[in-house]
């Protein structure tokens, strides 16, 4: 059989991610983990038990107790939070709001990065996310750093949303909170969005996402036998 190889897939938000990760990871047979999803639904559990984004020890705590989880789902993987499906909640706009804060947190992003290192121990994983090239999965034969312009990001988000049926901000708005939290996310102290050394970079912006999982499948396809 084919190694197994980690697949790392990092980039700003709304590149598109985690569409062109669960197709590549379909097509290898892969597993594909949202670690976005992960911080998102640590903030879900923080605001939903009305704790203050300040109140960094107790998101700490909580981290450590609730139970993460996902299952297969069409169009999108399905999310748990202690066994409760919270797949559409945990992309609210209150959680885009404050999950930067949350995932800034040393020791939430501790824990986090061993769940992640734990889901992607034996390898035939589609990792995206941050910081899994940089930090997460510093090994990973084949890292990917997605990006895309601001208006672009943000344009797909909203066609995004209104086909999900979720409540839309307008388009104007959703690049100010795209490019607000890829502030955040890349001056935190603790493992910022950044580009691995050795990542490939792909800008999307003028490409369709089958175009996007044709480049990475074809650098997968070369890692693969180079590794024999
Ligand atoms: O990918 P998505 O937009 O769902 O991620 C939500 C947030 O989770 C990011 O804005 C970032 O603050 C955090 N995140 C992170 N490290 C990751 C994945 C996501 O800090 N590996």
């Amino acid at each position: 059989m084919e190694k197994q190889i980690q697949v790392a897939i990092d980039g700003p938000a709304s590149a598109g991610k985690s569409t062109v990760a669960k197709l590549v990871a379909k097509k290898f047979h892969y597993v594909y983990c949202d670690t976005g999803a992960m911080y998102r639904v640590v903030t879900l559990a923080a605001l939903n038990r009305g704790i203050s984004m300040e109140d960094t020890a107790q998101i700490s705590k909580l981290a450590q107790e609730i139970k993460i989880s996902f299952a297969p789902g069409e169009p999108e993987q399905k999310v748990f939070l202690n066994g409760e499906e919270v797949t559409t909640d945990i992309r609210q706009g209150r959680i885009d709001q404050n999950v930067s804060a949350v995932a800034a947190i040393p020791e939430v992003r501790q824990e986090m990065t061993n769940l992640q290192r734990q889901i992607a121990r034996e390898g035939g994983i589609v990792m995206d996310g941050r910081d899994i090239g940089s930090t997460v999965l510093p090994d990973a034969p084949v890292k990917i750093f997605m990006v895309a312009t601001a208006h672009e990001r943000a344009r797909r988000r909203y066609v995004e949303n209104k086909a999900k049926g979720i409540k839309t901000a307008s388009l104007e708005e959703l690049q100010k909170e795209i490019e607000l939290r890829d502030k955040k996310d890349s001056s935190r102290k603790v493992s910022p969005l950044t580009q691995a050394p050795d990542a490939i970079r792909l800008d999307t912006t003028q490409l369709t996402i089958d175009q996007v999982v044709d480049k990475i499948s074809t650098i997968i396809k070369k890692t693969l036998n180079e590794l024999g």
